[in-house]
């Protein structure tokens, strides 16, 4: 039984003001809720928030780095999350891997780093809208996704958490339907088990772009799909508390 996980991505928003607000209206709204709750917020409020939190929700980073220590002016590494009692980190988001230079070895040394430090990664994976009418969704996943088991075979999957995000519904309204959704959900689940066996049934996929509360229970209703990973509707706490409550 994998029990279901909602993730808000805050990505580059909030304030201290906002955020203590944003965090006392989801903690006020956890009773019927029956998922892990996850936020995601900028580096810099990791530790208000892990504070506010006192532990209701969990609490991840948005991007770790991809070496140990050093002259990376900038970079937060994996190790100093873990400092701060970080628990998750997302990596590979499309945003990094399309903004930020974010290519699949890059994203696999990354998770080499989390999981070293103890950490629980989140790794999103996704094809663009042409790559999809290419007909090569499965092949991009199959690329992210190997790159990373390829350099990381040794970690324990079964606390991994995967996000299948299509770039092309991230921020643009345009939601994978259900049925698009679990295809991919699936083909991830399937190769997961050809590489690494029976752990691929413990493995939490996340499904990630455009989810409302309109659109989440037809989603999450899905097989292979065993929760979300809401960007914009996360910074509404009624939203991403209606997200987390359809599931
Ligand atoms: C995201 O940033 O991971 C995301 C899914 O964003 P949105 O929900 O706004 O599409």
């Amino acid at each position: 039984m994998r029990k279901p996980l909602i993730a808000g991505n805050w990505k580059l928003n909030g304030n201290l003001v906002d955020n203590q607000a944003l965090v006392a209206s989801i903690l006020s709204g956890l009773d019927e809720v029956n998922a892990d709750l996850l936020l995601c917020p900028p580096a810099i409020y990791l530790q208000q928030v892990i504070e506010l939190a006192g532990g209701a929700v969990l609490v991840g980073a948005q991007d770790a780095a991809e070496q140990v220590s050093g002259a990376y002016t900038g970079e937060v590494s994996a190790q100093m999350l873990a400092d701060i009692a970080v628990k998750f980190v997302l990596l590979g988001h499309s945003e990094r891997r399309s903004l930020f230079g974010d290519t699949d070895t890059r994203v696999a040394n990354k998770f080499t780093q989390v999981v070293q430090a103890g950490l629980t990664p989140v790794l999103c994976l996704g094809e663009s809208l042409d790559e999809r009418e290419s007909k090569q969704t499965e092949l991009v996943v199959a690329r992210q996704l190997n790159a990373v088991i390829g350099a990381n075979p040794e970690a324990d999957w079964s606390t991994v958490v995967l996000a299948y995000e299509p770039v092309w519904a991230i921020g643009t309204g345009m939601t994978a339907s259900p049925a698009q959704a679990q295809e991919v959900h699936q083909f991830i689940r399937q190769l997961l088990q050809e590489k690494l066996g029976a752990v691929a049934d413990k493995v939490r996929i996340l499904y990630g772009g455009s989810v409302k509360p309109a659109n989440a229970a037809e989603l999450f209703a899905q097989t292979d799909i065993d929760g979300g990973l809401i960007g914009g509707a996360s910074l509404q706490a009624a939203d991403f508390l209606a997200i987390a409550k359809s599931i």
